[in-house]
């Protein structure tokens, strides 16, 4: 039973379906716009930007308009090891090492010393470290999102194991695990109200979670990068002004840019995402989201039982 109570017609399982690329689209996105402003404070992006709404691409990076970092990078990472493989945390690890291998652009440090401990060690997981409690894990939850539609224990668990490999921090997995009900939340079509809810629910458990008042902290640590997206996905009402609210936060912001793109573009689906954004990326990443999110979906327990058209 697909908890989230998501219907099974077929034109509910295409409304899905483009909600999952909306998903990996929108988390590119928000990494592509942010990036810009990334360990800029916002009184800085004012001066310089005003409000930053465009795909110009610069900032510390020094990128051209469209591109991508790490953000985006890791995700294609453990959504081609899902297309491939199904659920293999060793390949996903084997992916981020030859990623680590090709020097991109941009590593995270906790990213850095997982990854060297899976090359140098070939563990899948470090002992529990109370500096990991950085967003690096969640930034690339998305894919094991959609792959685990609408299966939130399997999403659990798939969602703790993928960021165990360079993240080992309660604070990172309940992180993992929000980000990827909210996804699966929207994808299925519920309601605000019931996002809302799951978000209440966490800060129950995790106090130190909380978003009202929302501090305006938008760091790596994974509590600052959650306050920042769920603060801004809670208060505005589309899409791109979610984003641009998010990124606009400064700090981290491509970061805080791709998790909120991934949340809001399940929610809001892929008539919201703004199509001039998606005109600075480059089309063979578009046209590789595209096919990754419909692997994914097909290959997640709500799409393995969508009807087959004779
Ligand atoms: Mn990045
Ligand atoms: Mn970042």
């Amino acid at each position: 039973m697909p908890s989230t109570g998501a219907s099974t017609s077929p034109a509910a399982l295409a409304d899905v379906r483009g909600r999952a690329y909306a998903t990996l689209l929108g988390s590119a996105l928000g990494d592509a716009l942010g990036a810009t402003v990334e360990f800029c404070t916002q009184s800085e992006i004012r001066a310089q930007y005003g409000v930053l709404r465009k795909i110009v691409g610069g900032g510390w990076l020094k990128l051209k308009p469209g591109e991508v970092t790490d953000d985006t990078q890791m995700s294609l990472c453990v959504a081609r090891s899902l297309a491939a493989v199904g659920w293999s945390p060793a390949d996903i690890a084997e992916r981020f090492a030859t990623w680590f291998k090709s020097w991109p652009v941009d590593v995270g440090n906790t990213c850095r010393r997982g990854i060297a401990r899976y090359i140098n060690h070939g563990t899948l997981t470090g002992p529990f470290n109370e500096g990991d409690a950085g967003n690096g894990a969640a930034m690339r939850v998305a894919p094991v999102a959609l792959a685990t539609l609408a299966d939130s224990r399997l999403l659990e668990r798939w969602a703790v194991e993928q960021g165990h490999i360079t993240h080992n921090h309660p604070l990172s997995d309940a992180a993992c695990v929000l980000v990827g009900r909210l996804i699966h939340m929207g994808c299925t079509g519920q309601p605000r109200e019931r996002l809302r809810r799951e978000v209440d629910d966490v800060i129950v458990q995790f106090p130190t979670f909380r978003i009202s008042p929302y501090r305006g902290l938008s760091t790596a640590y994974v509590v600052d990068t959650m306050q920042t997206v769920l603060h801004h996905f809670l208060s505005t009402n589309s899409f791109e002004e979610c984003l641009v609210a998010t990124v606009n936060q400064g700090g981290d912001a491509d970061t805080t840019g791709a998790i909120a793109g991934a949340i809001a573009g399940a929610y809001y689906g892929l008539e919201q995402v703004p199509r001039h954004w998606v005109a600075k990326l480059a089309p063979a990443l578009v046209r590789e989201i595209q096919d990754l999110s419909g692997h994914l979906f097909e290959r997640s327990p709500l799409g393995h039982r969508q009807p087959v058209v004779m």
